[in-house]
């Protein structure tokens, strides 16, 4: 944003705070989401090749071994980044109006009725299977990722390919199951050719996942890769910039982290992504899972 428009939006936000006007309105502010100062250039999906950090996160046995972390490295759980605060860059926090948009005693299985045999957007044109998502509904942790793959239109369940299985070490690494999560993606049909999903296809589809998450209330929702995480921040900045950072999403604590699919791309970034994990583990209490 130019700086004199920024300043505008700033001198008007403080008007607002002034006012005690804060509940009415989002509170862009994220909880220390000043950007990392090699977090620049983005990728097509927004996911940026990180440098690997000097320090990765102490890895234990189970991860090390599905590649998440070097055994070797050692760096404390932190349950919040330290990071300053940018101004403007996020809807954070539920504003009277998404608390509001609430359903009341809303259930998987009216969502899924209410999606029924769903044309309400064109990617149910190729489509085999709706993926409405898999877990526990009484998850303390929810993964989002972006749409269904190949493997997961066949089979009608998300994360079941190649990014799935890794997905699914990652978890275990945490020392969870599979059912113990809830795994859901922003849009619940796959794009053609595995693109990504267009901005009409997920805000028309979107609604349904805030719904899913507002029935399960977990503590901690963890998105998968720029789509997960710009759709739940409302943000079109790269993930890069804000991975890692704790933020609040509808009363659940948000963390987003790169996608399991970027990792099979790149596995440098896996000890990233065990540090967000741990952070994860942290707020949940969990102990790593030992071989
Ligand atoms: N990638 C996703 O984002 N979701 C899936 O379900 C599978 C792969």
């Amino acid at each position: 944003m130019e700086s004199d428009k920024r300043a505008r939006v700033e001198a008007w936000l403080r008007y607002g705070a002034d006012l005690e006007l804060g509940p009415y309105y989002r509170n862009r502010v994220a909880t220390g989401s000043t950007p990392p100062s090699n977090a620049d250039a983005t990728s097509q999906t927004g996911e940026l090749a990180h440098p690997a950090m000097s320090a990765a996160a102490r890895a234990p046995s189970v991860a090390s071994s599905v590649g998440l972390a070097p055994a070797t490295a050692s760096l404390p759980i932190a349950a919040a980044s330290s990071r300053s605060s940018a101004a403007v860059p996020f809807a954070q926090a539920p504003s009277l109006f998404e608390a509001s948009d609430r359903i009341k005693d809303d259930t998987f299985q009216l969502i899924r009725e209410t999606i029924g045999d769903c044309t309400r957007c064109k990617l149910h044109k190729a489509r085999t299977n709706i993926v409405f998502g898999v877990g526990s509904m009484k998850a303390e942790l929810v993964f989002v990722g972006e749409g269904p793959g190949h493997d997961e239109d066949i089979k009608g369940e998300p994360f079941v390919g190649r990014a799935g299985k890794l997905l699914t070490q990652m978890i275990e690494a945490m020392g969870l199951r599979r059912e113990d999560v809830y795994i859901c993606n922003v849009v619940k049909c796959r794009p053609p050719e595995n693109r990504l999903p267009e901005k009409d296809e997920i805000t028309t589809c979107s609604p349904f996942l805030f719904r899913q998450i507002d029935v399960i209330r977990p503590k901690v929702i963890c998105a998968l890769g720029s789509c997960a995480s710009q759709t739940l921040l409302q943000t079109t900045q790269g993930i890069s910039r804000f991975r890692g950072e704790w933020f609040d999403f509808r009363g659940s604590k948000l963390i987003a982290t790169y996608h399991p699919a970027y990792l099979l791309r790149n596995p440098s970034a896996k000890s990233e992504v065990w540090k967000d994990l741990q952070k994860v583990m942290g707020v949940l209490g969990l102990q790593p899972k030992r071989k």
